[in-house]
């Protein structure tokens, strides 16, 4: 079993710098099983139950690794560790910011676009959900600024459709007509703004944008914009 200092493991998990980490431990501020760890410097077997027999004041940790987070992105945040203003990342706790490995989001939304987000901290299950080779289906809703003309459906299912400055065509994608400016659209790559640049090949502009399915997993109902929850490994295999 892998085994890890006290103040390296929390130091890493964000709760502080490795001398903050002495003190607190000092003061009886860490236990495992309500036993007092004072010395940040001794190993921890780290066993996958530890979240629940450790507790920084009284807390239980945080997942120690492997963690995603399904989010409802608000309107107006940005999926970017770098931008100034509203970011995901400002949505959860502050010391999840401080992770190492850090804490990314799983393909990114426009600023002005709203719905399901994931985040992880494990760069293999990231990359293994935007692969194209994956074909993770994503469910769009648009709701767009001209009446659709009964032709987007096909050209969109077709194979053939090249964006704007782009060689490969983009994968067949799937589109469901809701009124005649609304609509829902099931795209399985990640092109930069692809559901924006696939409207605008047909002459139409999307006013709003909002996902509400990636793979298997939906939003969950009454989720409100900025709320977000940790997945189980059942609900992260639903991805796939
Ligand atoms: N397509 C877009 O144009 N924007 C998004 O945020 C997601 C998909």
């Amino acid at each position: 079993i892998r085994t890890s200092r006290i103040d390296k493991l929390l130091s890493s998990m964000g709760y502080g710098s490795r001398s903050e980490i002495a003190r607190m431990a000092k003061t009886g501020a860490i236990t495992l099983d309500a036993t007092k760890l004072l010395d940040a410097t001794k190993h921890i077997p780290i066993d996958p139950d530890l979240p629940t027999r450790m507790k920084i004041n009284g807390e239980a940790l945080d997942p120690i690794s492997g963690m995603v987070i399904l989010m409802n992105k608000p309107l107006g945040t940005t999926c970017s560790h770098k931008e100034t203003g509203a970011l995901v990342y400002d949505l959860l706790p502050k010391r999840w910011n401080r992770r190492n490995p850090a804490i990314s989001t799983i393909g990114r939304l426009d600023k002005q676009t709203s719905g399901l987000l994931l985040l992880t901290d494990d760069g293999d299950l990231l990359h293994r959900v935007i692969s194209p080779k994956r074909h993770v289906k994503k469910t769009y809703r648009a709701k767009l600024a001209r009446p659709l003309d009964g032709t987007e459906g096909d050209l969109f299912a077709s194979g053939h459709l090249i964006l704007d400055g782009e060689e490969k065509p983009l994968a067949p994608a799937e589109l469901d007509v809701i009124s005649e400016t609304k609509a829902l659209l099931r795209v399985t790559e990640g092109r930069y703004h692809q559901v924006r640049r696939m409207f605008a090949a047909t002459g139409n502009h999307v006013k709003e944008l909002h996902r509400e399915r990636l793979g298997g997993l939906s939003l969950p109902d009454g989720m409100a914009p900025g709320q977000w929850t940790l997945l189980s490994t059942e609900e992260i295999a639903m991805i796939f």
